[in-house]
């Protein structure tokens, strides 16, 4: 097992708790197997999170162990976008606290309503 395999207790992870119903989000989609809420601090009208209801650490883990689970990550994220009428959108999976990622169980962040600039900072 890697540093990166190395993290939260899904006993003690903040998305599984959302994922079990246990800590309110603004959930916007889900599915048997993911879940779509809006990000409690947004930086963009639209800002969502998509997860897998199944613990992983991050997006990495999720292709490695099911590569489908990510697909359907990636379907949802869409689904989002269609639902806020969004003409384009970003989609952003940080990976360890170097890159940003603060919360260690997989997720996508769907951006978009406004103009969004690259190169990310
Ligand atoms: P990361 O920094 O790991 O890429 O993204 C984690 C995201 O989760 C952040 O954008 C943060 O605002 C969001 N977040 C943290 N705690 C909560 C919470 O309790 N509820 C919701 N809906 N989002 C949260
Ligand atoms: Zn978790």
């Amino acid at each position: 097992m890697t540093n990166s395999e190395v993290m939260t207790d899904p006993g003690d992870c903040l998305f599984c708790k959302i994922a079990a119903g246990e800590i309110p989000a603004d959930i916007i989609l889900s599915t048997d197997s993911v879940l779509a809420f809006r990000d409690i601090a947004p930086t963009a009208p639209t800002h969502a999170l998509v997860i897998p209801r199944k613990h992983y650490a991050d997006a990495d883990q999720v292709a490695i162990h099911e590569p489908l689970l990510l697909a359907e990550m990636v379907r949802l994220a869409g689904q989002v976008a269609q639902l806020d009428g969004l003409v384009g959108y970003r989609l952003v999976s940080n990976k360890g606290a170097i890159a940003g990622q603060s919360v260690f169980h997989a997720h996508l962040h769907v951006l978009g309503g406004r103009v969004l600039h690259w190169p990310a900072g």
